[in-house]
C-alpha cells in the first residue's frame, strides 16, 4: 500500500484543514517482562512467585502456539500539522501487508 507524504487534514489543534506530513511511528521491542511476555513464561512453565529467578534464560518451548497471529499489521501513523507543528495520530489504523510512503 502506497501513500503520499503530505495530505490535507483537519488540524485538531487549528480546528481547520491544513497540509499533514505523515510519519510512521516505529515499533518499540516488547519488554521482556511485560505481561505479555510473562503469559507466554508461564506456558512454558516459568515465571512463577514474584522476580524472574533468573529463569528466562531457557529456551521455548515450541510446543505452544500463538493462534490468531494476523499476517498483516495496523498502520500507525502520525500527522504533523506543516502550520502549527503539532502532531496528532490516526484514529484507525488500516491493515496492509506493505506500507510505503510515497
Ligand atoms: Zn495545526
Amino acid at each position: 500500500m502506497k501513500f503520499p507524504k503530505l495530505v490535507n487534514r483537519l488540524c485538531p489543534f487549528c480546528r481547520k484543514h491544513t497540509q499533514h506530513k505523515i510519519s510512521q511511528n516505529k515499533r518499540q521491542a516488547a519488554s521482556s517482562l511485560s505481561r505479555g511476555s510473562k503469559y507466554r513464561a508461564r506456558k512454558r512453565g516459568v515465571a512463577r512467585g514474584t522476580g524472574n529467578l533468573g529463569r528466562y534464560s531457557k529456551p521455548a518451548v515450541t510446543k505452544f502456539k500463538r493462534t490468531g497471529a494476523k499476517e498483516t499489521k495496523k498502520t500507525d501513523l502520525r500527522y504533523t500539522c506543516q502550520e502549527c507543528k503539532k502532531s496528532h495520530t490516526q484514529r484507525k489504523g488500516i491493515r496492509s501487508k506493505k506500507f510505503e510512503l510515497k
